[in-house]
């Protein structure tokens, strides 16, 4: 059974992006060159699916756009010129907003660390994005035995890149809170 929220979520990403999910008539060309597809349940096109049929709290709850790696690839493949990745990122961002949970709460606190990383140094710091993750997490060992290859490839550096003006960054993040607290 349908369970939509009011206003739709399709209303809410149409109004956000600025792209109607109905645009998309399901051809599937996205799924078939996303490379996480292997790894979500469901697939990308499958997410815009449930939003056009109305079920939105399921499409918020799939991991799919906590997964979604943000590529393009999508989107550069939409025949009818649809936004994929940003409805993607709307998803999630809804999602975050009005804490939806999620079957695998990791997902989440990876991105929140994620955020803050760029929030404070404008850009990712691999390092520090996997301490905080860890820290919050509480799984110490995961993925440490990656950690000397990665080192070694210049992967995970031992300082961040700073970008040039770090405080318009941060300035976003202010805007952004703003607006969500309205
Ligand atoms: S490629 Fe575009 S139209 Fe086709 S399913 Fe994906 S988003 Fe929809
Ligand atoms: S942007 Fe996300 S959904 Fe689109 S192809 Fe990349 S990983 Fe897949």
């Amino acid at each position: 059974m349908s369970d939509t929220l009011h206003p739709s979520l399709a209303d809410r990403i149409a109004r956000l992006t600025g792209q109607h999910p109905f645009l998309c008539y399901q051809c599937g060309k996205c799924s078939a060159g996303c490379p996480v597809r292997a790894f979500t349940e469901l697939a990308p096109n499958r997410v815009v699916r449930l939003v056009q049929l109305g079920f939105d709290k399921e499409a918020l709850q799939a991991p799919s756009a906590w997964l979604c790696a943000g590529c393009m690839t999508c989107t550069t493949r939409c025949p009818k010129g649809f936004d994929l990745a940003g409805f993607m990122d709307c998803v999630r961002q809804i999602g975050r907003q009005e804490n939806v949970p999620l079957p695998e709460k990791k997902i989440r606190r990876f991105h929140e660390a994620f955020l803050r990383q760029v929030e404070r140094f404008g850009r990712a710091f691999e390092l520090g994005l996997v301490a905080e993750y860890k820290m919050a997490s509480g799984d110490l060992m995961q993925d440490v035995d990656m950690a000397p290859a990665m080192v070694l490839k210049g992967k995970l550096g031992f300082f961040p890149h700073r970008v040039n003006n770090p405080a318009a960054i941060r300035r976003l993040f202010q805007r952004v809170a703003e607006a969500e607290r309205k």
